[in-house]
């Protein structure tokens, strides 16, 4: 096995005798893994959920921690025991798996958590990323936490994120929306739910929806800035900025992509908003103004709207007086 200093350091801090308790308790031996060509021994962990994110790609995107939990763990509950049997390999880690996706019922949760009441150190992973964020486990965590469980957070790769920081468009403010709908009607509605959200949405997209998403989401939002990142962190990663309309575009041009998508759309423009906003009520007054006076009409709409009284009674004045005079 090859060593080096940083490798040496590694092995030291994290060489500790306490997994010993694990192995005289499971039969198994000490908890190691690989990692730079060596191997190191994980510290014994306290009981607990841990919720473990993996690599979304690139398999050297795995935090020390992470590596450390997960061979420490009791068991390690994945998504899919066969693309964590090959995380796991990699790292020479040799916990149990235990399958936990979004299938599983009340009787597989009652059976994990048992397992961490009676003193044990379950790890969560999802196939790719951070798992609960569009991936399984939501109610594995809160029944833990009513049940008042430690709950870990071990913090690593995420598409959303990576995928944000590298759009060119606002981080200060983020919505994620995870997957929209897969059908075109439910989708618009969906977009159109969004569009007041003053800041980047981040979506995660199927390949083969990606051109139509695009178009919808130019048609209901207007055509805002956006980029879409593709196969963040493998041999393919691409990522392509521009309008919403011209990447629509672009990708109904062509094949459609393959691989793994985020969609990230730019923040509405606060003037057209604003400009939004002037029509929708003027429509709105224009309503009231056929049943009742001005001051009830713009009282009607103010109350609707939100917007201040004199504003709208000032507006309404307007637009009654620009009727009479034809
Ligand atoms: N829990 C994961 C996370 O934290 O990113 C997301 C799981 S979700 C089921 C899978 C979706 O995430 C994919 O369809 C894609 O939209 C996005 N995704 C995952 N890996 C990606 C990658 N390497 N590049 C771009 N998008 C990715």
């Amino acid at each position: 096995m090859r060593h080096c200093t940083m490798a040496r350091s590694i092995d030291n801090r994290l060489r500790r005798s306490a997994s010993a308790s694990r192995s005289g308790e499971t039969g198994r031996g000490p908890a190691t893994f690989t990692a730079f060509g060596l191997a190191a021994e994980a510290e014994a962990l306290a009981p607990g959920l841990y919720v473990v994110a993996t690599p979304i790609g690139n398999l050297s995107d795995m935090s020390l921690r992470a590596l450390a939990t997960l061979a420490a763990a009791d068991a390690v509950l994945a998504e899919d025991t066969r693309v964590t049997k090959t995380l796991l390999a990699h790292y020479g880690i040799t916990t149990p798996l235990v399958a936990y996706h979004e299938h599983s019922g009340d009787a597989v949760r009652a059976r994990l958590l048992g397992r961490i009441r009676d003193g044990q150190a379950l790890a969560l992973v999802s196939d790719a990323g951070t798992p609960l964020v569009s991936d399984p486990g939501y109610r594995l965590v809160e029944e833990a936490i009513g049940l008042d469980l430690k709950v870990v957070p071990i913090p690593g790769a995420s598409a959303a994120l990576a995928a944000l920081v590298i759009a060119g468009l606002p981080t200060d403010r983020f919505f994620f929306e995870g997957f929209l709908p897969a059908k075109a009607g439910a989708r618009r509605a969906r977009l159109a739910a969004l569009a007041a959200i003053p800041g980047t949405l981040v979506l995660y997209e199927a390949p083969h929806r990606l051109s139509e998403s695009l178009a919808d989401a130019a048609a209901v939002l207007g055509n805002r800035q956006a980029s879409v990142a593709r196969e963040l962190t493998k041999f393919y990663e691409t990522v392509r900025r521009g309008t919403l309309a011209g990447l629509a575009e672009l990708y109904g041009s062509e094949p459609a992509p393959r691989g793994e998508i985020v969609l990230l759309i730019g923040p509405p423009d606060p003037n057209e908003q604003a400009g939004l906003a002037a029509a929708g009520l003027e429509e709105k007054l224009l309503a009231a103004l056929g049943q009742y006076s001005v001051k009830d009409a713009a009282a009607v709409v103010a109350g609707e709207t939100g917007l201040p009284k004199r504003d709208v009674y000032g507006r309404a004045l307007a637009l009654a007086r620009a009727a009479r005079e034809g």
